[in-house]
Protein backbone atom coordinates (compact mmCIF):
# COMPACT_ATOMS: atom_id res chain seq x y z
CA UNK A 1 0.00 0.00 0.00
CA UNK A 2 1.90 3.12 -1.12
CA UNK A 3 0.96 5.46 1.69
CA UNK A 4 2.00 2.70 4.47
CA UNK A 5 5.13 3.51 5.78
CA UNK A 6 5.59 0.09 6.66
CA UNK A 7 4.81 -0.91 3.30
CA UNK A 8 7.71 1.50 2.20
CA UNK A 9 10.14 -0.13 4.69
CA UNK A 10 9.53 -3.32 3.51
CA UNK A 11 9.88 -1.73 -0.59
CA UNK A 12 13.37 -0.12 0.35
CA UNK A 13 11.88 3.41 -0.10
CA UNK A 14 12.29 4.23 3.54
CA UNK A 15 15.72 3.10 5.59
CA UNK A 16 15.62 1.15 8.00
CA UNK A 17 17.90 -0.73 10.47
CA UNK A 18 16.60 -4.19 9.11
CA UNK A 19 17.65 -6.86 11.97
CA UNK A 20 15.96 -9.86 10.49
CA UNK A 21 13.86 -10.67 7.39
CA UNK A 22 12.70 -14.02 5.31
CA UNK A 23 10.30 -14.34 2.83
CA UNK A 24 6.94 -13.48 5.12
CA UNK A 25 8.11 -10.97 7.33
CA UNK A 26 10.81 -8.14 8.23
CA UNK A 27 11.86 -6.79 11.09
CA UNK A 28 13.66 -3.17 11.61
CA UNK A 29 14.78 -1.36 14.77
CA UNK A 30 12.14 1.11 16.20
CA UNK A 31 12.80 4.54 15.00
CA UNK A 32 11.69 5.90 18.48
CA UNK A 33 12.79 3.19 20.77
CA UNK A 34 11.18 2.84 24.15
CA UNK A 35 13.42 0.09 25.56
CA UNK A 36 17.24 -0.30 24.99
CA UNK A 37 16.29 -3.22 22.50
CA UNK A 38 13.57 -2.30 20.72
CA UNK A 39 12.94 -4.18 17.46
CA UNK A 40 9.48 -4.43 14.97
CA UNK A 41 8.81 -7.63 12.91
CA UNK A 42 5.70 -7.10 9.97
CA UNK A 43 4.36 -8.89 7.41
CA UNK A 44 5.81 -8.18 3.99
CA UNK A 45 1.87 -8.09 3.04
CA UNK A 46 -0.26 -4.91 3.76
CA UNK A 47 -2.61 -5.99 6.77
CA UNK A 48 -4.12 -3.10 8.78
CA UNK A 49 -4.74 -4.09 12.46
CA UNK A 50 -4.91 -7.92 13.81
CA UNK A 51 -8.36 -7.63 13.93
CA UNK A 52 -7.99 -8.00 10.10
CA UNK A 53 -5.94 -11.02 10.06
CA UNK A 54 -8.05 -13.87 7.93
CA UNK A 55 -7.92 -17.27 9.11
CA UNK A 56 -6.01 -18.21 6.07
CA UNK A 57 -3.46 -16.05 7.44
CA UNK A 58 -2.70 -18.08 10.17
CA UNK A 59 0.56 -19.24 9.05
CA UNK A 60 1.78 -16.30 8.56
CA UNK A 61 0.61 -15.26 12.69
CA UNK A 62 2.86 -18.27 13.44
CA UNK A 63 5.18 -16.83 11.12
CA UNK A 64 5.37 -13.73 12.94
CA UNK A 65 5.92 -14.94 16.31
CA UNK A 66 8.51 -17.23 14.75
CA UNK A 67 10.40 -14.27 13.25
CA UNK A 68 9.98 -12.39 16.66
CA UNK A 69 12.00 -14.65 18.36
CA UNK A 70 14.64 -14.55 16.15
CA UNK A 71 14.89 -11.06 16.52
CA UNK A 72 15.33 -11.59 20.17
CA UNK A 73 17.82 -14.19 19.85
CA UNK A 74 19.47 -11.70 17.30
CA UNK A 75 19.64 -8.94 20.12
CA UNK A 76 20.85 -10.94 22.80
CA UNK A 77 17.52 -11.07 24.68
CA UNK A 78 16.97 -14.69 24.66
CA UNK A 79 18.13 -15.41 28.19
CA UNK A 80 17.53 -12.03 29.67
CA UNK A 81 13.38 -12.17 28.79
CA UNK A 82 11.75 -10.05 26.01
CA UNK A 83 8.10 -9.30 25.81
CA UNK A 84 5.94 -9.23 22.56
CA UNK A 85 3.60 -6.32 21.96
CA UNK A 86 0.97 -6.15 19.42
CA UNK A 87 -1.21 -2.91 19.93
CA UNK A 88 -4.51 -2.63 18.26
CA UNK A 89 -6.33 0.20 17.03
CA UNK A 90 -6.02 3.62 18.43
CA UNK A 91 -6.83 3.20 21.76
CA UNK A 92 -4.45 1.01 22.80
CA UNK A 93 -2.03 2.66 21.54
CA UNK A 94 -1.71 1.33 17.46
CA UNK A 95 -0.19 4.27 15.51
CA UNK A 96 1.10 2.68 12.11
CA UNK A 97 -1.68 0.68 10.97
CA UNK A 98 0.25 -2.56 9.49
CA UNK A 99 0.34 -4.99 11.72
CA UNK A 100 3.42 -5.40 13.84
CA UNK A 101 4.96 -6.93 16.91
CA UNK A 102 6.94 -5.13 19.18
CA UNK A 103 10.12 -6.69 20.34
CA UNK A 104 10.75 -5.31 23.88
CA UNK A 105 14.10 -6.13 26.26
CA UNK A 106 17.39 -4.69 27.74
CA UNK A 107 15.59 -3.34 30.81
CA UNK A 108 13.10 -4.59 33.65
CA UNK A 109 9.94 -4.75 32.39
CA UNK A 110 7.01 -3.90 34.45
CA UNK A 111 3.65 -5.24 34.69
CA UNK A 112 1.11 -4.58 34.34
CA UNK A 113 1.81 -2.60 31.26
CA UNK A 114 0.46 0.49 31.58
P1 LIG B 1 2.44 1.39 17.34
O1 LIG B 1 2.33 2.68 18.11
O2 LIG B 1 1.61 1.45 16.07
O3 LIG B 1 2.19 0.15 18.14
O4 LIG B 1 3.96 1.27 16.92
C1 LIG B 1 4.47 1.92 15.79
C2 LIG B 1 5.96 2.05 16.00
O5 LIG B 1 6.55 2.36 14.76
C3 LIG B 1 6.37 3.16 16.98
O6 LIG B 1 7.07 2.59 18.07
C4 LIG B 1 7.22 4.09 16.13
O7 LIG B 1 8.33 4.57 16.84
C5 LIG B 1 7.64 3.20 14.97
N1 LIG B 1 7.84 3.90 13.71
C6 LIG B 1 6.98 4.77 13.11
N2 LIG B 1 7.48 5.19 11.94
C7 LIG B 1 8.69 4.55 11.79
C8 LIG B 1 9.67 4.58 10.75
O8 LIG B 1 9.57 5.24 9.73
N3 LIG B 1 10.78 3.79 10.95
C9 LIG B 1 10.93 3.01 12.06
N4 LIG B 1 12.07 2.28 12.14
N5 LIG B 1 10.01 2.96 13.04
C10 LIG B 1 8.91 3.73 12.91
ZN1 LIG C 1 1.53 -1.53 4.93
Amino acid sequence: MKDCVFCRIVGGEIPAKRVFEDDATVAFRDANPVAPAHALVIPRAHIATLDEVQDSDRELLGRLLLSARAVAAELGLSSTGYRLVINTHAGAGQSVFHVHVHVLGGRPLGWPPG
